[in-house]
């Protein structure tokens, strides 16, 4: 039979032992000063590092989020996709842009002649912000450490982020989306292609055109053009 706590300490002092730390369990939700934190490159493959994430609790969005979305896609792709953050589908279904906006994206990663299963899609965070309000910089800041090792795993050639939150994010910059989009610019030793996200655009279709445009310099670039 397992000791009781008080009979424990008891045992413990009849062995000699004076002082025993012991870790204060996290309340549900807490963010988990326990877990230990990502070294960078330490990630074998994209695999590992989902498996190191599954069960994050680094940041407050554990105790409200229904599963992490970790992204998926090729993991060696050639081709990057960054949003925001998982939104009511992605939550329940624990898949990056699967909800209307990601039906949207994925019309235009065929458009440039490629498939989903081609491309990686992520998000700059892994968990539902309550009521899809923007994320917070404390979030931003425990997330950051899985997008960097994505990034480093996935070496895609190009990356192009939606959305103003995630171009800059990653691009460590407050300019806005509007003079970001159009041209490359680089984040961690690879090309960055801001572009508007496809959430925008089902409110705003006269700017599929400027996406349109963004996304052909993405495609000839691919193509070695
Ligand atoms: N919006 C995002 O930014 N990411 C998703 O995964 C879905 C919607």
């Amino acid at each position: 039979m397992p000791l009781r706590p008080r009979e424990e300490l008891e045992h413990f002092r009849d062995l000699g032992i004076r002082d025993v730390f012991v870790r204060k369990a996290a309340a549900p939700g807490a963010a988990g000063g326990d877990q230990p934190a990502l070294v960078p490159g330490s990630m074998p493959d994209v695999a590992a590092l989902a498996k190191f994430v599954d069960g994050c609790r680094r940041c407050k969005l554990a105790g409200s989020r229904t599963q992490i979305v970790f992204g998926q896609g090729n993991p060696n792709a050639d081709l990057m996709f960054v949003g925001e953050a998982p939104g009511r589908d992605e939550d329940e279904q624990g898949l990056a842009f699967v909800g209307r906006a990601g039906q949207l994206l994925t019309k235009i990663i065929e458009a440039i002649g490629m498939k989903r299963e081609d491309v990686f899609i992520c998000n700059v965070l892994r968990c539902r912000p309550p009521n899809n309000r923007n994320p917070e910089p404390d979030e931003v800041a425990a997330c950051r450490p899985f997008l960097e090792e994505t990034i480093r795993l996935v070496a895609p050639r190009a990356i192009v982020t939606l959305g103003t939150f995630a171009a800059q994010a990653l691009l460590e910059t407050d300019e806005p989306i509007g003079r970001l989009r159009g041209s490359w610019r680089e984040a961690r030793g690879v090309r960055v292609m801001p572009t508007f996200h496809p959430a925008f655009l089902l409110r705003s279709p006269e700017r599929k055109k400027d996406v349109w445009e963004d996304m052909k310099i993405v495609r000839d670039f691919l193509a070695g053009k």
